[in-house]
């Protein structure tokens, strides 16, 4: 194993989930163990490629696809929901200067929602957009012509052609980011900027253990794989979008230093015994229970990923969750029901929400207020 960033050799994983099955960003599970390993030399967290994983992209990761106007919520200002995609042009705008009908890329633009709505503020920008996958094409017919567009390879003319190439959370798929980054620099004029976003996964731990992300992104390996690209006054803020590294970089301008590693490793570390220790702790409590009738409050990715931990997932009877929208459906099988229609044999129930703001949010959950419930917490303080 090498680092996909710096070539470095790598030895032992810095992380293994206890788990044969492992989730996905979009909380679906794909058989096999979670492992990450730590570069030492750039500071790189990276995952075991994904098996097949060019068809992977082609055929399965239907994000938010099945809805037009489906978006992720990114935060709540008073009474007003502002959508992920909102606030990614929000910040777009604010950090770049985008010349009157500058030429612009979005590379692995999925749906390219972001894009489309840039449009809308800037209808003078000539928007083009590639993708590894022809499943969302029927999404940019309705705002880019099919002249703009490109599927699997760029045209040769592209080549050169960019004032900007934005990339919102792609490059963390990409088992080979050095290659890409080289094909951007090769599409961007020698003015050009390139404007993206990363999962920072100091910032959102749940990053951490998604097994499609085989890239986990870190200052310094950002900073490197931008550098090695050739890039120059590489900016990268971990404050601009939560959870994410907002990075921009040129391809002339002033040499940056490069950020120091040390603390990132230090960090790296205590991120996987954290992991590691909310598995075991998972395991331990399965283990304690026996045949007691549990069930998961939390149908989201910290629900999802104790019920891919436990050994025998039968023993769940439901899986709580206050969203009327995940009400219905199912977690691996699983009903998902309502707090107060929860099985009344239930006497285990594993907190599956962020550990941050879980005993919190267990507290204000009237519906299974003076049950005889063993709640089993994700982390460290006693429940
Ligand atoms: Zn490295």
């Amino acid at each position: 194993m090498h680092c996909n960033i710096c070539h470095a050799a790598l030895g032992d994983p810095l992380y293994e989930s206890t788990s044969d099955q492992s989730l996905t960003s979009l909380c679906e599970l794909r058989p096999g163990r979670t492992r990450v390993w730590l570069c030492p030399s750039c500071g790189h967290l990276l995952s075991d490629e994904l098996q097949d994983v060019a068809r992977y992209y082609e055929t399965e990761y239907r994000i938010l696809l099945d809805h037009d106007e489906e978006d992720q919520i990114y935060d709540t200002r008073g009474d007003r929901i502002v959508y992920r995609t909102e606030h990614q042009v929000d910040t777009l705008v604010t950090q770049l200067a985008l010349p009157e009908g500058a030429r612009l890329l979005d590379y692995g633009c999925a749906k390219a929602s972001t894009p489309r709505m840039l449009l809308t503020r800037r209808p003078d920008l000539q928007v083009h957009l590639f993708d590894v996958s022809a499943m969302y094409q029927a999404h940019w017919d309705r705002f880019v012509p099919r002249e703009r567009q490109a599927m699997h390879e760029t045209p040769p003319d592209w080549q050169g052609r960019f004032d900007v190439v934005t990339s919102f959370f792609s490059l963390e798929h990409i088992p080979q980011p050095a290659r890409t980054l080289a094909h951007i620099a090769g599409l961007l004029g020698p003015q050009g900027v390139l404007y993206g976003i990363v999962p920072d996964t100091f910032g959102n731990i749940a990053d951490f253990v998604v097994v499609d992300h085989v890239n986990h992104f870190t200052r310094p390996s950002l900073h490197r794989l931008l550098a090695d690209a050739g890039f120059q006054e590489i900016v990268i803020d971990d404050r601009l979008h939560r959870g994410a590294l907002v990075f921009r970089a040129g391809k002339t301008g002033r040499h940056t230093a490069a950020p120091e590693v040390a603390g990132t490793l230090a960090a790296a570390q205590d991120l996987a015994r954290y992991w590691s220790a909310i598995g075991d702790r998972i395991r331990a409590a399965e283990a304690e229970a026996g045949d007691v009738p549990s069930a998961i409050y939390g149908s989201g990715f910290y629900g999802a990923f104790i019920a891919s931990t436990l050994r025998q997932p039968d023993r769940l009877r439901c899986v709580l969750d206050r969203s009327p929208f995940r009400q219905g459906k199912t977690l691996f099988g699983t009903p998902i029901v309502a707090p107060q229609a929860c099985d009344a044999a239930v006497k285990r129930m594993y907190v599956g929400l962020n550990p941050s703001i879980a005993r919190q949010a267990m507290a204000q959950v009237p519906e299974l207020a003076g049950r005889e419930l063993q709640l089993v917490f994700l982390d460290e303080a006693a429940a």
